[in-house]
């Protein structure tokens, strides 16, 4: 690319599609990302609402000089905010989205910016369900090209694996249809290789079989963490791959808006999916219920009910985030997780979870793409609020600290969806199969024209 970025033609050439550029009056709305700590400013904002839009906006950035990020809600914006953007188009999904369910087929073809929420209350119109992760309003693409880990994940695996289709805009404007018949290379790259191929614009997952699932959550205050923890872990090692739970030690300020089981407090929280009869679900469940939490919410409940089960944040929040990977907890990993974030620590992270892994999750699927499994026990997930510059820097050093104090137990991988941070991106990945994503994304994108948040 030699030309001179050239934001004022970028306008020109796209003339259907709404273009932001600095200094525009919806430039600074239509920039900030899902998570409001990351200060992107890119070259252009680029909202396309037709797939020739989408082609219009590729061409013109390759033309101007300028490069693309496709982006659909921002919820994985950190690791994109932390370059420069300065010749970079952000190319924002969200005004192209919409699901349209298959049951026949067992499938749903949803659009490039769609959110999870609306893909779930569609399957369940059909009595079906998705693998879709914790929050209503992440969007598929990210979750999905980074593999997705899903409270049904460790029965069915990675959401990447359930995907069959994938239609992308390429570096040269054009649209291609990748499947496991045609472009097959690009299926493969696509589920796991994130927005580093190219700007998709439809996807194509597999359908569940559950109108309903036994799931909830259960809750004690923090002061019960010493008994807790070391139980869950404990039952981890034994729980049957139908059941993915998460244990999370979570603080909340004092505020009106939280309710009062939340305000104020430090709390565990165990929550999570169990994919058997109402009698086997319970059975599983009894050695953690015997530890009498004081909110006991697991039952039979619409698959719909699934997204409002992690009290994820409703809206856009500013936050920041360090992961790890970790193999089996013994006695000692338990006591390092407790000593950061246990009974009277004052961590500063507003959570610090422990994703089961294993199961489905960990085996290859030899139809599956770049990212088909995640070996592991738990991931590690930390985060805190970060409504200031100041508190984004002391948050950043309090998520360190735990990942840090895990050191021992961790493994050299990583969850590309879980980490918010520029990292080494072939710990994502088995063997050779960062050398063979690398190859396809030279044959597709020679000229490096896609920026993703996790660049190969
Ligand atoms: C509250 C919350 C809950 C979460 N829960 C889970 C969970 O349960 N399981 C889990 O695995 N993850 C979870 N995540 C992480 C989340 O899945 C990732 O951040 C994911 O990348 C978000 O996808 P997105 O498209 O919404 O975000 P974006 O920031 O828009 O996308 C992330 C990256 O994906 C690529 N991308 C996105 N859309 C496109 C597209 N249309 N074409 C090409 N590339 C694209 C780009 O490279 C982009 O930088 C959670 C995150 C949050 C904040």
């Amino acid at each position: 690319m030699t030309t001179t970025p050239d934001r004022t033609l970028l306008a020109r050439l796209t003339t259907s599609c709404e273009i932001h550029l600095p200094g525009d009056p919806g430039y600074d709305a239509a920039r900030i990302p899902w998570n409001t700590a990351v200060d992107q400013r890119p070259a252009a904002v680029a909202i396309p609402r037709s797939v020739a839009e989408v082609q219009d906006v590729v061409r013109a950035a390759a033309a101007t000089g300028l490069r693309v990020a496709p982006q659909s809600t921002g919820h994985g914006a950190a690791a994109l905010g932390e370059g420069s953007l300065a010749d970079v188009v952000l190319l924002r999904l969200s005004g192209l989205t919409g699901v349209t369910v298959d049951p026949g087929a067992g499938t749903a073809r949803v659009l490039g910016g769609t959110l999870w929420r609306d893909v779930v209350g569609a399957a369940a119109q059909h009595g079906r369900a998705v693998l879709h992760g914790s929050a209503p309003d992440v969007a598929v693409a990210g979750f999905v090209l980074g593999g997705g880990l899903s409270f049904y994940g460790r029965r069915h695996g990675l959401a990447a694996n359930s995907v069959t289709a994938i239609e992308v805009v390429t570096a040269d404007g054009t649209l291609v249809r990748a499947t496991a018949e045609q472009d097959r290379d690009l299926l493969w790259a696509l589920r796991g290789g994130g927005g580093n191929l190219g700007v998709v614009v439809a996807i194509e997952i597999g359908l569940l079989p559950y109108a309903d699932v036994f799931a909830g959550m259960l809750l004690w205050d923090r002061e019960r963490a010493g008994d807790v923890v070391p139980a869950w872990v404990e039952w981890t090692r034994t729980a049957p791959e139908s059941a993915t739970t998460s244990l999370r030690v979570m603080s909340f300020p004092p505020i009106p808006e939280l309710p009062p089981f939340l305000s104020g407090r430090d709390i565990v929280v165990i929550d999570g999916a169990v994919l058997e009869s109402d009698e086997t679900a319970a059975e599983l469940l009894a050695p953690l219920r015997a530890l009498e939490p004081e909110l006991d919410t697991f039952g039979r409940i619409p698959a719909t009910a699934v997204l409002d089960m992690h009290m994820d944040p409703p809206e856009p929040s500013p936050a920041v985030a360090d992961h790890a990977v970790l193999g089996p907890l013994d006695a000692a990993g338990v006591a390092a997780f407790l000593a950061q974030v246990g009974p009277g620590t004052t961590s500063g992270l507003t959570f610090a979870e422990l994703r089961q892994l294993g199961g489905a999750f960990a085996r290859p699927d030899a139809a599956g793409g770049a990212l088909s499994h995640v070996p592991g026990s738990y991931a590690l997930f930390c985060v805190a609020m970060a409504p200031t510059p100041q508190a984004a820097v002391a948050g950043r050093a309090a998520a360190f600290s735990v990942v840090r104090a895990l050191s021992a137990w961790s493994q050299t991988g990583l969850v590309p969806t879980f980490t918010e941070t520029r990292v080494d991106t072939s710990r994502f990945y088995d063997g050779d199969d960062w050398s063979a994503l690398c190859r396809v994304r030279d044959a597709v994108d020679p000229g490096r024209l896609f920026v993703a948040n996790h660049g190969l």
